[in-house]
């Protein structure tokens, strides 16, 4: 090609979204097809945030509030800190980004483990750091050897917990002992997306844990839970330091107006979380019990999707595919006898199932 990239970009992983369902419907000449394949809410937005948007659209001449003063305060009131804890992302994965630009330079020691959430290995190729990835231990972040592969040069560890594919999450014991062992200049950047769905009883919040850990960034999402996934928004919260370094990379208005008042409605939609969280448990009993039925082995999950061992996980996908079932294959994440599944509304679930049932039956 003629034109020359900037000298990270040819080696950057690329990011496979879920399969939308107008795509397969129109590859395949079908109709009627299911996507849980994104771990979205299947229950749909926020109410109350449908209802913000609809107020807000005349105003849709105007450009956003840049600084999203409005947010910042109701999610200050929601964790009980203040506005200069908070950065606003047009999606956690643009948060992720700003902490890229910001905070990593080439060469930069980054830590986290392989079955981890793409983007932090995408944003790490980004900055050319040097990438320090530990294997998983039960399908779950090893905390120790992701310590032991820290010193001082080491600009920042990634924690999905929940971790986006496996479902696994670390308890509060083992992420302080990582905390306590981390150099205090070194970020622990906690990715909190499915923090709604994880029931272990030990399940750390790391919102609440900044006041002790003054390197900790945690991550949270309005694309889960709260059905908001299409308007992007996303936070990072961290001590104002961090913030404010986050702030100078930030595009001007990145979170646009629609997006601004639906998080600031859902945030306190407690109903419809509680119903979004209700309905995940119920179909996570689901698939906990008809793939035990199967004879498919899972990943135990807390989050909204489960992960499945199928064996030849690509034949499988293509054959749900055609069956109208978009999920997730996951062997870019180095899980090539899985499939990953959004838990979604009973129905949904129970067609997955039988499909799969099938499938596996030939
Ligand atoms: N973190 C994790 C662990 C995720 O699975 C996702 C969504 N796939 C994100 C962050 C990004 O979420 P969003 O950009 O929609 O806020």
């Amino acid at each position: 090609m003629k034109f020359q990239t900037a000298r990270p970009v040819a080696g950057i992983t690329v990011y496979q979204p879920g399969k939308p369902i107008e795509e397969v419907e129109r590859e395949l000449g079908i109709s009627g097809s299911i996507k849980l394949a994104s771990n979205e809410n299947p229950l749909g937005p926020s109410p109350k945030a449908l209802e913000a948007v609809r107020k807000a659209l005349g105003d849709l001449n105007r450009y956003p509030d840049g600084g999203g003063y409005y947010l910042k305060r109701a999610l200050a009131r929601h964790h009980g800190l203040a506005p200069e804890n908070f950065v606003l992302g047009n999606g956690t994965n643009e948060v992720l980004e700003l902490l890229a630009h910001a905070f990593l330079d080439p060469g930069d020691p980054v830590v986290f483990s392989e079955g981890a959430f793409i983007v932090y290995l995408i944003v790490a190729q980004l900055s050319s750091c040097e990438m320090r990835t530990t294997p998983m231990r039960d399908f779950t972040h090893d905390l120790d050897a992701m310590a032991a592969k820290m010193d001082e040069r080491t600009k920042a560890v990634f924690i999905a917990n929940p971790n986006n594919p496996t479902g696994t999450a670390v308890g509060e014991k083992a992420l302080r002992g990582l905390l306590e062992r981390v150099p205090e200049r070194t970020l622990v950047v906690v990715d909190e997306a499915y923090c709604h769905f994880a029931h272990r009883e030990d399940y750390p919040d790391a919102v609440k844990m900044l006041r002790e850990y003054p390197n900790l960034v945690a991550m949270r999402t309005f694309s889960k839970v709260y059905g908001l996934a299409g308007l992007r928004v996303g936070y990072g919260v961290a001590h104002p330091e961090v913030i404010s370094a986050l702030e100078r990379v930030r595009e001007p208005f990145n979170v646009n107006s629609l997006a601004l008042v639906a998080a600031e409605a859902a945030l306190e939609d407690h109903a419809h979380v509680e119903r979004g969280v209700r309905a995940n448990a119920e179909g996570r009993e689901f698939f906990v019990r008809e793939l035990a039925t199967l004879g498919l082995p899972f990943v135990p999950t807390q989050g909204n999707f489960i992960m499945a061992e199928v064996g030849d996980a690509k034949g499988v996908y293509e054959a749900l595919l055609r069956d109208g079932v978009i999920v997730r294959p996951v062997a870019g994440y180095g899980f090539p006898r899985h499939l990953r599944i959004s838990i979604g509304t009973p129905e949904e679930n129970r067609r997955v199932v039988e499909s799969l049932a099938e499938i596996m039956a030939k």
